[in-house]
């Protein structure tokens, strides 16, 4: 059939939702295990940025417990979450020179990978520095993306991975009403695909505000029937695919090159494209 109109094709991630949802948390200290156990009794997935140099670091000198966890607890803590990469010594990106830049990406990739078991693909840049070479440094040591400390008040996917900005801190004084306006459905919600919050758990016991989260976990759960509960990289991994997809010159035949099925919206239909398979949309 000849195509009369301009397509438009929608994202729809797994189990047919239409937005997702995902946490970013930094730095690997003692308090990531209350945060655990909250996202864990909400079903809230999300991803933890560690230093590898510095697990089992003792430090209660200050107002609060700043110790790191222990290697030893870093794979069952972080159980059906990302661990993601965060520097050696959470060096500064572009401070540091490239070698040893070079050197605090590629030893904590190898000492993340041994104590997870696991690949460790996705990154958070110590104190939101970077720049073009730091991404090309990361791109080669195999990370697909890199959070910012950016935030855009927004719920778009990210265009650059290597330049992942978050929707908002957790400190954020509109953190509810984002969450809010993000699970509202409307027919227009093509804006509306990821709800990203970043921070550190030793904030929440610094600051003694645990509600924050806690709230934030609980509206989530309780109003996230059409978000996909995610961490970073499976949203990336997702996201990749559909980008990749590849569709014939009148639109209407869509070829899955890739490893993971894809689920996308024409026309207010639903299309499975199963991996290395021709889907034809009439
Ligand atoms: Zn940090």
């Amino acid at each position: 059939m000849k195509r009369t109109g301009a397509l438009i094709d929608e994202i729809v991630f797994p189990n047919n939702k239409s937005k997702a949802f995902t946490l970013s948390y930094d730095d690997g200290i003692v308090h990531d295990r209350r945060l655990v156990e909250i996202m864990n009794r909400w079903g809230i997935r999300g991803t933890f940025n560690l230093n590898s140099g510095f697990f089992g670091l003792v430090d209660n000198n200050g107002p609060f417990d700043f110790s790191r966890i222990n290697e030893d607890e870093v794979k069952e803590l972080y159980k059906g979450h990302e661990i993601a990469g965060h520097g050696l010594n959470h060096a500064s990106p572009t401070l540091v020179g490239n070698s040893a830049f070079m050197y605090e990406t590629i030893e904590d990739k190898a000492n993340l990978e041994r104590i997870a078991g696991k690949l460790v693909r996705g990154y958070a840049y110590p104190f939101g520095h970077y720049d073009a070479s730091t991404k090309e440094i990361l791109r080669n040591a195999g990370y697909h993306f890199a959070r910012t400390v950016e935030v855009t008040h927004a719920f778009a996917l990210p265009t650059d991975f290597l330049e992942w900005n978050a929707t908002c801190h957790h400190n954020d004084a509109r953190l509810m009403e984002l969450a809010e306006d993000f699970c509202k459905s409307d027919l227009r919600n093509m804006n509306k695909q990821l709800f990203y919050v970043w921070g550190h758990s030793y904030e929440f016991e610094g600051e003694n505000n645990w509600e924050v989260i806690e709230n934030l976990c609980q509206y989530m759960h309780d109003h996230g029937e059409d978000v996909w509960f995610a961490t970073n990289i499976e949203i990336y991994d997702y996201v990749t695919a559909y980008r990749n997809l590849e569709y014939s010159a009148e639109g209407n035949m869509i070829y899955n090159p890739g490893g993971i099925e894809v689920n996308i919206k024409r026309g207010g239909k639903i299309y499975k494209l199963s991996p290395l398979t021709t889907v034809t949309i009439d």
